[in-house]
């Protein structure tokens, strides 16, 4: 907004009246209208009248004009948008907007559309019904760690909308059906609303035939008209080895029953904690303690994996924070057709309470070790 000189861009005089500057920006609405651009010059014309539009706010209105005659056009700056526009009255201006764009429009489908940045568009509306596609159906489900290892089975039950088995489907007791009066068969109402100065046009579902076009005359007493049944169903979910946390089994045909199709189910997986494991992609980690003269003297151990408890081989002098791989041990990924591994970090246990003589034991080692240590030194 710095810069600009809005009594410029609107092409009237400081001391203007406010009717010579409802006629300039008619005239200038017009001119700029959006809807009246051709397609190469559309953006540009969409920047005119915004910048037309906010001149016009800001000028036709007192407190606005004032604090922009006070300030200039550099104090508007930081002035947002939203609060030029708050309170600016265009209502003088709804044959000027309506006319080009194509039945439905109007100044705040303009405004909302090249002012704040559309959003709205143009809603569907006209002589098709709107479909009654069935929705999408999400359903949570938490499975532990090994199932998401190998895969699993699970049965779930849930409820959706099916097709009211009494009358079909037609949300009729007798089978008539007439166009409806509210909406003439369209399916969608027009609605305002208000939103500050600006009254928003918008096409709505039609409340009474909620978008189909037609009325029942005498509805199903199962369903109420709406052909539709609320339903518990089973289903038998296959979960394939390697899923994790976020991932979505789709289930063709689970979802909501609509006259245009069945939506789906998707099968939201969210893989619990396990206390001892970690997952890290296909791989699994865990942490094992090994007895001090173990990790001194090597040998076995046995660990827990997800198959089962496996031997490990422990090498003289492992230190503790080792990394071991356990080859194969991993998460069977069936999408990925790899298994992971499993991965142990050591930890060594430090024995406590030891009795005299184990003590005495120790200390024999430890003066063994210094002297092997200073003859070694020595030499
Ligand atoms: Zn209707
Ligand atoms: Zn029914």
């Amino acid at each position: 907004m710095k810069g600009k000189d809005y009594y410029e861009i609107l092409g009237v005089s400081k001391n203007t009246t406010k009717d010579d500057l409802k006629q300039a920006y008619r005239k200038l609405a017009m001119q700029h209208h959006p809807d009246k651009a051709p397609a190469d010059k559309k953006k540009e014309s969409e920047e005119k009248f915004k910048e037309i539009s906010e001149a016009y706010a800001v000028l036709s209105n007192d407190e606005k004009k004032a604090q922009y005659d006070r300030v200039g056009s550099a104090g508007m700056g930081n002035v947002n948008q939203e609060d030029i526009f708050r309170n600016a009255d265009f209502s003088d201006f709804q044959d000027v907007f309506s006319g080009y764009s194509g039945g439905f429009g109007s100044a705040d489908e303009i405004f909302k559309r090249v002012i704040f940045g559309g959003g709205i568009g143009r809603q569907r509306y006209g002589d098709g019904t709107q479909g009654d596609a069935g929705e999408d159906l999400e359903y949570n489900l938490s499975i532990n760690l090994k199932e998401s290892a190998f895969g699993t089975e699970k049965e779930i039950r849930f409820f959706h909308n099916s097709k009211c088995k009494v009358c079909n489907g037609t949300g009729s007791k007798d089978g008539s059906r007439t166009v409806c009066d509210k909406c003439h068969g369209r399916g969608a109402v027009q609605i305002h609303k208000r939103a500050g100065f600006i009254t928003f046009t918008s096409a709505q579902t039609c409340p009474k035939c909620h978008g189909t076009g037609v009325v029942i005359q005498s509805p199903c007493y199962t369903c109420h008209g709406t052909g539709k049944a609320k339903e518990e169903a089973k289903v038998t979910v296959r979960v394939p080895g390697g899923v994790n946390s976020g991932d979505n089994l789709k289930m063709t045909g689970h979802g909501n029953y609509g006259r245009d199709g069945q939506g789906d189910l998707y099968i939201k997986i969210s893989v619990m904690e396990d206390d001892f494991f970690k997952r890290k992609g296909d791989d699994i980690c865990c942490n094992v303690k090994i007895p001090f003269i173990l990790a001194i003297l090597g040998g076995k151990i046995d660990v827990q994996t997800l198959r089962g408890t496996t031997s490990l081989n422990i090498s003289e002098g492992t230190q503790p924070g080792t990394t071991l791989r356990m080859k194969d041990l991993g998460i069977h990924n069936e999408m990925r057709k790899h298994t992971g591994d499993q991965f142990v970090v050591t930890e060594i246990e430090i024995p406590k309470d030891l009795n005299e003589r184990q003590k005495n034991l120790l200390i024999e080692f430890d003066e063994e070790m210094k002297k092997s240590k200073s003859r070694f030194k020595f030499w």
